[in-house]
C-alpha cells in the first residue's frame, strides 16, 4: 500500500488538463515518508493517481499512473518503456543513436533515456525517480539487451532534488566515444564527457534535412562535433565550420576524416565575432545553419537573449548569396515560437533582404513536444530563402 498525499483543487486541476506536475504550494498534505511513490488524493478524498514524490522540489509530485490501483514495481516500468521504446522503432532503420525516452512525454516523468548504438544513456533527474533506479535499469536491459547504461547523472537541475551530481555506470560497459549513424553519416558520440548525453540528437531530422538542400559554400555556425557540417559537406563543395569549444572541433575533425570529407574547414572561434567579420569582408554563402545555446536560460533572460539571437541572424541573413538558404534555430525553452518568428521577421527587415519562410521545424519524433506539457518542446527552427 502506497502512501498518501493530498492536494488542492488547483493543483489536481493540472492533472486534469494533462500537465503531469503538482507544485508544492498545491499539496495541502504532503507524504510523511521519503521520496518515492505515493498515492495522491484530492480534497474530497478522491484518488487520483499514482506520483513519484520528491520532498525538496518545488515540483512536489510527478504523475505515473492513473489508475490508484496500480503497483510501482519492476513490471510497471517494463510496460511503461516498452511503450516508449516501440514509438522509436521506425528510427532504428535511419539512425543508431537517438532518445528512447523522453521524459514526461513518454509518461516516464524526470527520466532520460538515449540510445547509442548497443549502450545507453540515462538522466535520473528527481528524488522520486530515483527509488526506482534499479527498476528502470533492470527493465532497460530486459527490454533493449543494451552492453552498458552510463547514468549522466551531472545535471545541475537534481541540486533542486538536492540529488548528487555525478556520472556512473550502472550496468556493464561504456566506451568513452561511441559510432553512431545518423542517415548515412558516421559520427563519434562521447557518452561520458560529452554534452548532454554525448550528442544532439534532437536536431537529427533537421541535419538531414539541411543536408538534402546544401549547396555552393557552407556555413556551419555552434557546430559541436560537426554534426550538421557532415551533411551539408554531402551537397556543398566547402563548409566553414565555427565552435569555441576545442574538444569538440577535434572529434568534429575525427568525424570528418571518419566520412572521407575533405571539404570541411573547423575554426575555434565566437561565432558572433566571426559572423561579424565574414559580413564587414562582404563575404557570400549559399548554406547557413545557425544552432546556437540556449541564450535564455530563464524568463528573466528573454530580452537579452532576443538581441543576442536577431545579431546572429540578421548577420547570417546578410551572408547569403541571392537564393541562399538559412537554417535557423532556438533551443531555449523560454523563447517561445511566436517571439522566435517576430524575432526572424525583425533581423529580415533590417536585413535589407527578402526572405521567404520556407519551413518550420519542430523536435523530431523521438523528442515528442506534448501540447499539453509546454516543458517537453523546447527546439522550434525555421528554413528561410534569401530572395534576392
Ligand atoms: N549544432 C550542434 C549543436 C550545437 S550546441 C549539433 O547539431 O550537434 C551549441 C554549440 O555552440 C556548442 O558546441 C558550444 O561549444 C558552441 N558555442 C557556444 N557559444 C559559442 C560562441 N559564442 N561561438 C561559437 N560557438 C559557441
Amino acid at each position: 500500500m502506497a502512501e498518501s498525499a493530498v492536494v488542492s483543487a488547483k493543483g489536481a486541476r493540472r492533472w486534469a488538463l494533462g500537465h503531469p506536475w503538482i507544485y508544492r504550494s498545491d499539496v495541502t498534505e504532503p507524504p510523511m515518508h521519503g521520496p518515492g511513490s505515493v498515492l495522491v488524493f484530492d480534497n474530497r478524498g478522491r484518488p487520483l493517481g499514482l506520483a513519484l514524490w520528491s520532498p525538496s522540489s518545488e515540483i512536489s509530485l510527478r504523475l505515473l499512473d492513473r489508475d490508484p490501483t496500480a503497483t510501482i514495481d519492476r513490471t510497471w516500468w517494463r510496460r511503461t518503456l516498452e511503450t516508449a521504446i516501440a514509438r522509436r522503432a521506425p528510427l532504428a532503420r535511419v539512425a543508431s543513436a537517438y532518445r528512447l525516452v523522453h521524459g514526461e512525454a513518454d509518461g516516464c516523468p524526470s527520466l532520460i533515456c538515449d540510445r547509442y548504438d548497443r549502450w545507453l544513456v540515462v538522466q535520473l533527474m528527481s528524488a522520486g525517480l530515483e527509488q526506482f533506479r534499479s527498476e528502470i535499469v533492470a527493465a532497460l536491459v530486459e527490454i533493449t539487451r543494451a552492453d552498458g547504461i552510463l547514468a549522466r547523472n551531472d545535471v545541475p537541475l537534481r541540486t533542486k532534488e538536492r540529488l548528487p551530481l555525478e556520472t556512473v555506470l550502472l550496468h556493464g560497459d561504456v566506451p568513452r566515444e561511441v559510432e553512431v549513424e545518423e542517415h548515412g553519416v558516421r559520427y563519434l558520440a562521447a557518452p561520458w564527457d560529452g554534452q548532454k548525453t554525448g550528442a544532439f540528437l534532437d536536431q537529427r531530422e533537421n541535419r538531414t534535412r539541411v543536408g538534402a538542400i546544401a549547396r555552393g559554400r557552407a556555413l556551419d555556425c555552434f557546430s559541436y562535433h560537426g554534426s550538421f557540417a557532415l551533411h551539408l559537406a554531402r551537397g556543398a563543395h566547402e563548409v566553414l565550420t565555427l565552435d569555441t569549444s576545442v574538444a569538440a572541433l577535434e572529434r568534429g575533425k575525427a568525424n570528418a576524416e571518419r566520412n572521407g570529407f575533405e571539404n570541411i574547414t573547423f575554426v575555434e572561434t565566437n561565432a558572433f565575432d566571426h559572423l561579424r567579420e565574414l559580413d564587414r569582408a562582404g563575404e557570400r554563402f549559399d548554406t547557413i545553419v545557425l544552432d546556437p545555446p540556449a541564450f535564455a536560460k530563464s524568463r528573466a533572460a528573454v530580452p537579452g537573449a532576443l538581441r543576442g539571437y536577431k545579431e546572429i541572424n540578421l548577420r547570417a541573413m546578410r551572408l547569403l548569396a541571392p537564393g541562399g538558404m538559412l537554417f535557423t534555430a532556438s533551443c531555449s525553452f523560454h523563447l517561445g515560437k511566436p517571439l522566435f518568428l517576430e524575432m526572424l521577421q525583425s533581423a529580415a527587415s533590417d536585413s535589407g533582404r527578402r526572405m521567404a519562410l520556407r519551413e518550420i521545424a519542430v523536435q523530431p519524433m523521438d523528442h515528442p513536444e506534448v501540447l499539453s506539457i509546454p516543458e517537453t518542446g523546447y527546439i522550434k527552427g525555421a528554413l528561410l530563402e534569401a530572395m534576392t
